[in-house]
């Protein structure tokens, strides 16, 4: 199950990261020293190492982590997944940060500004919940501001809305870090604080300040200043007072502005109390008109450290509810070959059976040869053909030839460039075998839903479905979300580990059974049956219902031997719910000569009924519910 995501808040001093659930509850956090003002390949590997942090110390596994949502400083086009500026190093300069970071991690993922973030944080789970139209101002190191109105993020025309810290508050003041003069940054924020602090020290004032760094006026931080006005130092009391007055003249351009019901405020300043806020909601209220004097409620944050990562949690989840980014889950791709409506043989009710390429086994009678291969495969349709010759020159190996009226493809001369399929208007010439995503194929499946009537579904078969195991998973679980009954039709023939992970999200197993004598198996299917027999034990002690299929092959397995010690290992499996035995049919033949292999049982005649029934005796006499299939 898809639970979980993971936020990143790539900050001015450290990165935060934390596995989250939806209601925003942390299930494992990680801090690393990094920070924005790194190169970005250093932000990258660090965050790829703090996910794979996340994941080890939870022990959570990957497959439940829907994406991961970073919150980083500086411009962010969240739409290309762009850092446009960031801190003052060249390297963030339009860096792809979205998917550098998707391609090293496998997960969705999706980025935005670090104030954005933090103010989602504080709307959907912190002190904005409720409200319609919001603002979350920070007043920590730097200052800035993310913008709820209507309920939705309000990022601007080009994603840099709310970069309140760098509107100009006095064009005379000092020169800010983005090159303009007296932008809000100068006074209110933790960096102008140290900075008016240090000019006080060149003065001759008597300041407790100066006891605190010694002889160099360079190690005053905003702490300091909280502690000296702490103490009535007056020096340190101006600067607070100074530094909340701007913050307040911020908080009401943004009233003027853009008349919120709620402002959040949040940072580490907030935390130095009255001494700072006092004069910031004094300015904020001699700056406003007094129709709007009161009209936004101004609300510490809740969330305080978390929002940011709380936040970019936040987005990428509910971007993938709604569909606007698709879950890693969707995109996982596959070799499928066919997609059958209306089955009535592959389950209860009504199937869509997904046919996934590749198998481990050679069955000589094999219905489906063209699934062995797990690649795209040319196949040659004779009867379709209609002689046009079109092909012949597109063939740069010289493998098409027209010979005695009829084409000729030589298959040991293809090199499955497939040129020819595009030249073929008569479909002779087709490609066995389609790449789709997981998503693409259960969007299929669901066509047919109406007629599934409760009892329906979908089978998975093949080839091995098990084969694709990520896919095979994938599809399964997709499709017990949209609540369909799930069947996989299995021979067995793969590592253990490939089975059981499918386990969770399926009905029925339809299990093949060819054999008992591990030599003879080897000698018709290409592989003893011994892993084949263990798996088969194992599922049937799983809770997925289990039919056990037997193919009825002449020279093989029909004889009364083979299939009576088939039937006495059966009846050692716990929770066989039917077994299904299937009278030989050749309805494969076409498509061995389709793709070029000989067909072992190019003379043998199909099963007739009788004899079939007569084979499915033996089970019966063991007390099985058997279900016959020509
Ligand atoms: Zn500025």
């Amino acid at each position: 199950m898809q639970d979980l995501v993971i936020g990143i808040d790539v900050g001015g001093t450290k990165i935060a990261a934390g596995l989250i659930d939806r209601n925003a509850r942390f299930i494992a956090r990680d801090i690393s020293h990094s920070h924005c003002c790194c190169p970005p390949d250093q932000v990258v590997d660090e965050a790829v190492k703090m996910v794979q942090r996340l994941l080890s110390s939870s022990a959570v596994d990957r497959s439940r982590i829907l994406g991961v949502g970073v919150g980083i400083s500086g411009h962010i086009d969240g739409d290309r997944g762009i850092v446009m500026t960031n801190s003052n190093l060249p390297d963030w300069d339009y860096y792809p940060l979205r998917d550098t970071l998707k391609a090293r991690l496998g997960f969705p993922v999706m980025i935005d500004n670090d104030a954005n973030c933090a103010a989602w944080g504080e709307y959907r789970h912190g002190a904005g919940r409720g409200s319609q139209n919001m603002c979350y101002v920070t007043f920590s190191t730097g200052c800035g501001m993310g913008i709820v109105i209507n309920g939705s993020l309000y990022r601007g025309a080009c994603g840099t809305a709310g970069e309140i810290g760098h509107t100009v508050v006095n064009p005379d003041g000092p020169i800010c870090s983005c090159g303009k003069r007296g932008c809000l940054m100068s006074y209110a924020c933790g960096m102008a604080l140290d900075q008016m602090a240090r000019d006080c020290l060149k003065t001759s004032e008597d300041t407790l300040l100066r006891s605190v760094c010694g002889d160099s006026p360079d190690k005053v931080t905003a702490e300091h200043v909280a502690d000296a006005a702490r103490q009535g130092d007056p020096v340190a009391l101006r600067l607070l007072e100074q530094a909340g007055r701007y913050f307040g003249i911020g908080l009401s351009t943004i009233v003027q502005v853009l008349n919120p019901d709620t402002i959040v405020i949040g940072g580490g300043l907030v935390h130095i109390g009255p001494l700072l806020l006092d004069s910031c909601h004094k300015a904020l209220n001699e700056n406003i008109h007094h129709v709007l004097i009161d009209s936004a409620r101004i609300v510490q944050s809740e969330l305080w450290n978390d929002a940011g990562v709380i936040g970019a949690g936040a987005l990428i989840w509910e971007a993938i509810q709604e569909g606007a980014v698709k879950p890693q889950i969707e995109l996982t791709k596959g070799m499928v070959f066919d997609i059958q409506r209306y089955s009535l043989h592959d389950g209860p009710g009504l199937r869509t059976n997904v046919f996934l390429k590749g198998c481990n086994l050679s069955c000589q009678w094999c219905s489906n040869p063209e699934s062995r291969s797990i690649l795209p495969e040319l196949a040659f349709f004779d009867k379709n053909c209609f002689l046009c010759g079109d092909c012949i020159p597109v063939c740069a190996a010289g493998g098409i030839q027209m010979k005695g009226g009829r084409l000729n493809w030589d298959r040991s001369k293809c090199n499955q460039c497939f040129d020819c399929v595009g030249t073929c208007t008569s479909h002779a010439f087709s490609i066995i075998g389609k790449s789709m995503t997981a998503g693409e194929v259960v969007a299929e499946v669901l066509r047919d839903s109406a007629f599934y009537g409760g009892q329906g579904g979908l089978t998975l078969t093949g080839g091995e479905p098990a084969l694709q195991p990520e896919f095979a998973e994938a599809v399964l679980s997709l499709a017990k979300v949209e609540g369909l009954h799930t069947a996989i039709e299995t021979c067995g023939a793969v590592p253990w580990k490939n089975l059981v992970r499918l386990l969770p999200y399926l009905d029925l197993a339809l299990f093949d059974l060819k054999h008992i004598d591990a030599e003879t198996h080897r000698r018709f299917t290409g592989k003893d049956n011994k892993g084949i027999l263990e798996n088969l034990t194992r599922v049937a002690q799983s809770d997925v219902d289990l039919i056990v299929r037997v193919p009825l092959i002449p020279g093989f397995n029909a004889d009364d031997t083979s299939l009576e010690a088939m039937a006495v290992f059966v009846k050692t499996l716990k929770r066989v719910k039917e077994v299904h035995v299937l009278g030989f049919h050749t309805l494969g033949k076409a498509k061995y000569n389709a793709i070029g292999v000989s067909y072992a049982f190019e003379n043998q005649p199909p099963m007739q009924m009788d004899e079939t029934e007569k084979w499915a005796d033996v089970f019966r006499r063991e007390g099985f519910n058997v279900v016959v299939s020509g």
